[in-house]
């Protein structure tokens, strides 16, 4: 039986180091959410990645996401498609040490549907 792991939102995966990739239909939800035109949000909220191919989420001060506030995430319902696919669909060699998400047996065809659905709320945000 496939194995799914339930996020229990701790928000480690918010704090650790690394980057949350934007493109630009995200960058156009996210802009929208925080009422701000595309070039406002940019400049608040996103930085050049160090290879120059995109732009990224700016972390706070210890490294935290810019979008953390206490254990919330400020943009839950657009957050970035990279946020929504962890763990199921990519994840780090020992990650398990740092996210708390349950591992629960379901059937195949409940395991395929909750992967759609992940994948699917990113496809129907990036048509709005
Ligand atoms: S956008 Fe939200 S879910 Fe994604 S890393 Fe930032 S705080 Fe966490
Ligand atoms: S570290 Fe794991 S359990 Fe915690 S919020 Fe991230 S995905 Fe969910």
């Amino acid at each position: 039986m496939p194995i799914f792991l339930e996020c229990q939102r701790c928000t480690a995966c918010c704090r650790w180091p690394g980057q949350v990739l934007l493109n630009d239909a995200e960058i156009t939800r996210l802009a929208a959410f925080k009422c701000l035109s595309e070039h406002d949000f940019i400049q608040q909220f996103a930085r050049l990645r160090p290879d120059r191919r995109g732009l990224a989420l700016k972390e706070q001060s210890d490294g935290a996401c810019i979008f953390l506030e206490d254990e919330n995430c400020a943009v839950q319902p657009v957050k970035p498609q990279k946020c929504r696919e962890f763990p199921n669909l990519w994840n780090f060699h020992g990650f398990e040490k740092v996210c708390h998400a349950i591992p629960c047996e379901v059937s195949a065809a409940e395991y395929q549907h909750r992967i759609v659905l992940i994948k699917a709320k990113g496809n129907d945000r990036a048509a709005d």
